[in-house]
């Protein structure tokens, strides 16, 4: 089967965890925690998803002129990522994710977009060749909106997927779910782009038909590990995902996604790719960590009991 070119326009964060006792309350200091430093932002998390399953992606993205932006750069090269489209913001610093985790798993978060907030369009333009030459392109919601309207123009004009992961969720214009072949908002958000609370399937119904009567060709809304909600002209159904022994779904949206756009890209047929992409989420939640948890090829068709 082919090679999948993916583009992925996204974020990239530095993720600075302390996991501690418990949390602290504002103006109090808890002492005794342990520091990590992980590589994330969803951009970024989607892109090496893509890339570990076997998809050649190129990442746009921004980052600083600081240590950290080395870091990020060196690490998504080393994943296999194209990575001569990540700019360097003279002034703004890498995104940074602050995160504080207790015991039980409950986390406080706070976010500094820095460079991430500086993706343009133009930025974008810079990308076009690669855009309108890769089989999909993904963009979710964590840089400037109207970076993301720029990207799913420039694509959907010369007839290249979309996929939008509307994370985190935000209000959309119409022209942007016109250009979207493959929205895929989890319960919470497909509940702030319709209002519809998504509890069952009757309502994940509800709640696609209206996004696709906005725009969107294909509403995939994900449903943790019910599977996902498949909605199109043609139909709509539930494609279920596989049972595992969850201990950590953190990215299995990211994963979905990333699983998404390289099945796609692949040419399989869309129940086909949904089925897939559920795995791959599936399997990111048997794992700790965001990137960590992403599983390679090998490692998916280990799972799946698939043929080499
Ligand atoms: P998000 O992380 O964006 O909230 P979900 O939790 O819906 O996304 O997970 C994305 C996909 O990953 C789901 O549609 C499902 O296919 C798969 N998945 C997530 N959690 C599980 C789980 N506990 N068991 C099986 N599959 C899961």
């Amino acid at each position: 089967m082919k090679i999948p070119r993916i583009v992925v326009v996204g974020s990239v964060n530095a993720d600075m965890v302390v996991k501690s006792r418990r949390l602290p309350a504002p103006g109090e200091t808890v002492i005794g925690g342990q520091f990590v430093m992980v590589p994330g932002g969803k951009g970024a998390n989607q892109a090496v998803a893509a890339r570990r399953l076997g998809a050649e992606v190129t990442l746009v993205a921004k980052v600083g002129q600081d240590p950290l932006g080395d870091e990020a750069v060196d690490n998504y090269r080393r994943e296999g990522i194209l990575t001569d489209l990540i700019y360097r913001d003279p002034v703004a610093a890498t995104g940074v994710a602050l995160i504080l985790v207790d015991a039980a798993g409950e986390n406080l978060i706070s976010v500094a977009s820095g460079a991430n907030a500086a993706l343009t369009p133009a930025d974008v333009d810079r990308a076009a060749d690669r855009i309108r030459a890769a089989d999909a392109v993904l963009v979710q919601l964590e840089i400037p909106l109207e970076t993301v309207i720029h990207t799913a123009r420039l694509a959907a004009a010369d007839g290249v997927s979309v996929i939008l992961d509307p994370a985190p969720a935000a209000p959309l214009p119409d022209g942007l779910l016109a250009d979207t072949t493959y929205l895929t908002p989890n319960e919470h958000e497909a509940e702030c782009l319709t209002g519809i609370a998504v509890v069952d399937e009757s309502t994940a119904r509800r709640a696609a038909t209206q996004l696709l009567a906005a725009g969107a060709r294909h509403v995939i809304i994900t449903l943790g590990a019910k599977g996902a909600w498949l909605a199109s002209a043609d139909g709509q159904r539930l494609i279920a995902s596989h049972p595992v022994a969850a201990v950590d779904t953190t990215a299995a949206g990211d994963a979905f996604n990333g699983g998404l756009a390289w099945a796609l890209g692949r040419g399989l047929p869309i129940e086909l790719a949904v089925a897939q992409a559920c795995a791959v989420g599936a399997l990111s939640a048997t794992r700790l960590g965001a990137q960590p948890s992403l599983p390679t090829a090998d490692q998916l068709e280990h799972f799946l009991g698939l043929p080499r």
